[in-house]
């Protein structure tokens, strides 16, 4: 490994809102390179500050934005930054990333990261920019949406060249899943940061500056992108044409996309409105790249009151569409809008609503409650704002989250969580695999470890040992599948690197090649799979010391229950045994504790003495 540290400003900005002051930290060598960046580096900071007793709410928890060290190069499909907290939905690791211009701007600002503590005594917005931080009075933009605050603050900027990361009016009233909102549309969402900003009065995060750091070799960096672009101009790739949202017509022949609440293995009446002449021409009138990403997935549409916007992506869609059996494309967009305006995530917001849908329809909810019909655009439309505006008692409790609404009223049964996080938009019956992942990873149900498109669209990613695609309805050789796609995972947004990349033919020798020419470290795909291994590890302790254990590794009862139509009829995973091959793999002990023999000496060197006891 070289002696300099390269792609790294060795500058974190620990910012403490109570005082309205900061200090300049300089971190050690060792820590960027044990735990790289973006999330792995937030949540190896995050266990400093963060414990069982913090309330999410309160002024001890903390709130990391970090990048990493392909942030802001040349390197493909690195646009992108994270933000890692303690989530108020789940009361675990809230860890998430987004792309677009923020990260590079981030990394412009001459930090790695900016640890933010306390809580302001008035609304506030911070700006990090050339290696200074300002506290601005955000005043007289609290209480705007998204779209007004952003505008808002970049015109009475003045700067050049600035991004905002926004909370709306979800994260100010403490929805427990608020987003928050880059650009109008690129999202750090699912845990609830959004709301952790609004519980410090943080309105936004605003950045920009001009200071990127040395590169280790800049013309082999320059070289690998050029070569890059010219390869994948000459290939096809289906993620470019179609980008995600194609997907719901095909995922539905799947069983994947969940129907009517995750009731249905189909949806016959519905199906035909999301085909890809109409999607193309309602949601993809042109592509949009993120910075330096040669693919350009994104879809961007006309909408009749905003003009050119993000197109939603296939989780909204599904979310919005066959789960509340709605096939108006054009809803589908106008809910897209509302929830990017008002900072709430998607996939929660549009799970709350299904189970709202459902619970009405048995009973568990009265009309004295509210009325929530199944298709219906207006019902919809009423809830996202009441939400987000915690208006009405069904409106304030579907808020709260899917766990604790459905606890609250009895209709535990219809809730599909795991570990308190509403399940995305692909159904492990479906594809097994899905059921391993959702019930081992640190968010708790999220999918972006991507392991159900190799058993259903056959990715293979042959550097990490994923050569063929299993069949989905077999446990076979699924726990070894998941740990490699986690552990690729961690590492990808730890760099940060955007997981998209992956589909769009980006391959790991060329993250390898990127990351080689970046930092001069000397690495391979053993590498990767360490790294990767390490970074999964420390999350999975992290979530240990604030109480996770083998009995929260679960799926809720709607996922185990088997489908009655579709092509995944009566298909249900055997999720304990891959479960307990999983453990054995992981080399986690019966409690689902990483064991000793599973931790690396660089990890277990950092852990505080309170997480090494854990350890046996
Ligand atoms: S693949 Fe898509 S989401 Fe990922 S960096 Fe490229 S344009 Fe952005």
């Amino acid at each position: 490994m070289s002696g300099k540290l390269y792609g790294y400003h060795r500058k974190v900005a620990d910012i403490n809102l109570s005082l309205m002051n900061y200090r300049v930290i300089e971190l050690p060598e060792y820590l960027y390179k044990a735990f790289i960046g973006g999330s792995g580096l937030g949540v190896a900071l995050l266990i400093k500050y963060v414990s069982i007793h913090t309330d999410p709410y309160g002024s001890d928890n903390t709130i990391i934005y970090l990048v990493g060290p392909l942030t802001g190069t040349l390197a493909a499909s690195t646009a992108r930054f994270a933000v890692v907290s303690k989530s108020p939905l789940t009361n675990l690791l809230a860890e998430g990333t987004a792309g677009g211009r923020f990260g590079p701007l981030l990394k412009k600002s001459g930090f790695d990261a900016l640890i933010i503590r306390g809580k302001a005594d008035k609304p506030i917005f911070i700006l990090a920019y050339d290696g200074y931080i300002e506290f601005k009075d955000a005043s007289s933009i609290w209480g705007l949406d998204t779209f007004e605050a952003t505008d808002i603050i970049k015109r009475d900027l003045g700067l050049n060249d600035i991004e905002a990361a926004v909370i709306g009016p979800a994260g100010e009233n403490l929805v427990r899943y608020a987003s928050i909102v880059c650009e109008k549309g690129r999202l750090v969402g699912r845990l609830g940061q959004g709301a952790v900003m609004g519980s410090k009065n943080l309105k936004a995060v605003v950045v920009g500056g001009e200071r990127n750091p040395e590169v280790f070799d800049d013309d082999k960096l320059r070289n690998k992108y050029v070569e890059l672009v010219k390869r994948l101009s000459k290939t096809y790739i289906p993620l470019r044409v179609y980008g995600t949202q194609a997907s719901v017509a095909s995922l539905l022949e799947f069983s994947d996309t969940p129907v009517k609440n995750w009731s249905l293995g189909m949806w016959e009446e519905g199906q035909e409105k999301f085909n890809w002449d109409n999607v193309n021409k309602t949601y993809r009138i042109r592509r949009r790249a993120c910075p330096s990403c040669p693919i350009a997935c994104e879809g961007v549409m006309e909408h009749d009151e905003e003009g050119r916007v993000k197109a939603p992506e296939y989780e909204t869609m599904a979310v919005f569409g066959p789960m509340l059996l709605i096939d108006d494309l054009k809803a589908i967009a106008d809910f897209n809008i509302l929830v990017n305006k008002l900072g709430l995530d998607s996939i929660s917001t549009g799970s709350a609503i299904a189970f709202a849908m459902e619970a009405y329809e048995k009973g568990y909810i009265d009309e004295s409650l509210g009325i929530i019909r199944w298709g219906s655009i207006d019902d919809v439309r009423r809830l996202i704002l009441d939400i987000a505006y915690r208006r009405g008692k069904l409106a304030y409790l579907l808020g709260e989250g899917v766990s604790r609404a459905a606890n609250l009223l009895g209709a535990e049964e219809l809730a599909v969580t795991v570990k308190g996080l509403e399940v995305p938009m692909h159904d492990p019956r479906a594809a097994f695999s899905s059921a391993l992942m959702y019930a081992t990873q640190p968010r708790g149900g999220s999918h972006t470890d991507f392991t159900y498109l190799n058993e259903l669209r056959g990715l293979t990613i042959p550097e990490i040992g994923v050569d063929r695609q299993l069949d989905r309805f077999t446990t076979v050789d699924k726990a070894d599948l998941v740990i490699k796609m986690q552990n690729l995972s961690a590492l990808a947004d730890s760099l940060v690197f955007c997981k998209f990349g992956l589909l769009g033919g980006i391959t790991v020798s060329d993250l390898i090649d990127f990351i080689r020419y970046v930092t001069g470290w000397d690495i391979n795909s053993k590498w990767i799979h360490e790294v990767g291994s390490r970074l999964f590890n420390l999350k999975r302790l992290f979530n240990i010391r604030l109480g996770v254990s083998n009995k929260d590794d679960k799926l809720p009862k709607k996922l185990l229950t088997p489908l009655k139509e579709g092509s995944a009829k009566d298909m249900v995973p055997d999720l304990n045994k891959m479960l307990k091959e999983y453990y054995k793999l992981r080399k986690w002990d019966e409690r689902g504790y990483p064991t000793r023999e599973a931790i690396d000496d660089i990890l277990y060197d950092y852990l505080p003495d309170d997480y090494k006891i854990l350890i046996k």
